[in-house]
């Protein structure tokens, strides 16, 4: 039974808010211009809800992109956002379901007594820039224009962290052991590892190449470009990559004043839904 003829339909969730993303969806030409100045978002349902529960789906990225289809549906693949919009939607959906305030139990540096604070959503959503398009970086006769990273990379980002510690737990180990044949062999693996994926999430930023005669997409032959150019310009296409992607100090920083002691204590959170909660 589709929504128009269900006598329900009037009873289904409704949007409580509307938002602009950071981006304003420049680099997403498939999203409807009609909306960008009011990108409705509707509240979590159960399946939303339990989703989010569920640590496998939220560390390999797919709670996000199921949790942007169900509750923004306007935005036709949450695949394609960019990083930094899906994470204001993902605090849009959050304000939609349960309002402005996320509590949060925070513990004094100073005496330990612990105390829940409020955050104001509106303030974080407040904060978000405005991501404006770059010139293209320039090579020999070529135009390399880029994006913010989008949302598959976002995944990607959190399992290089994840292997860059991996690698400092296993030096710090192999070193208290002694055996430094092991800890060169150890950091040679994970280091080709990370910077494998740090060539991926760059080569992901590329939208297209521009020749003379042509404009390249396909990923495959950009991969082979990058592979093949001097790394003095790939540091300036990263360090570009690296700017539109920079989220302003303090987007998510806020200060706790103990009740007991009086003392601040500046506490910063993850937006990533991973350690968001
Ligand atoms: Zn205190």
């Amino acid at each position: 039974m589709s929504a128009e003829t269900n006598p329900l339909s009037k009873y289904f969730r409704k949007p409580t808010i509307y938002v602009q993303i950071p981006t304003g969806g420049r680099f997403n030409p498939e999203i409807d211009k009609t909306i960008l100045d009011e990108i409705p978002v509707l509240p979590m349902n159960a399946i939303d809800e339990i989703s989010m529960q569920n640590p496998d789906e939220l560390l390999n990225g797919e709670a996000l992109i199921n949790l942007i289809k169900s509750c923004v549906p306007s935005i036709p693949n949450p695949r394609e956002l960019c990083n930094i919009d899906a994470e204001l939607l993902y605090l849009a959906i959050k304000y939609a379901t349960y309002g402005k305030n996320i509590q949060h139990l925070h513990t004094c540096t100073e005496c330990k007594e612990q105390a829940e604070y409020n955050i104001d959503i509106n303030k974080i959503l407040d904060r978000f820039p405005d991501i404006q398009a770059v010139d293209p970086v320039e090579y020999e006769d070529l135009k390399i224009h880029i994006h913010p990273p989008k949302v598959e990379s976002l995944t990607r980002l959190a399992l290089i962290d994840v292997e860059q510690h991996r690698i400092l737990n296993s030096m710090k180990e192999t070193a208290e052991g002694g055996d430094e044949m092991e800890m060169a062999k150890q950091f040679a693996i994970s280091f080709r590892k990370v910077s494998t994926q740090t060539i991926s999430l760059l080569i992901s930023s590329i939208s297209q190449i521009e020749t003379p005669d042509a404009i390249v997409t396909n990923e495959k032959e950009i991969g082979e470009f990058i592979n093949n150019i001097p790394t003095g310009i790939i540091k300036e296409i990263d360090e570009k990559i690296a700017k539109l992607s920079k989220k302003p100090e303090g987007l998510t920083t806020f200060e706790f004043i103990c009740e007991k002691c009086q003392h601040p204590d500046a506490v910063t959170f993850e937006l990533n839904p991973v350690n968001f909660s």
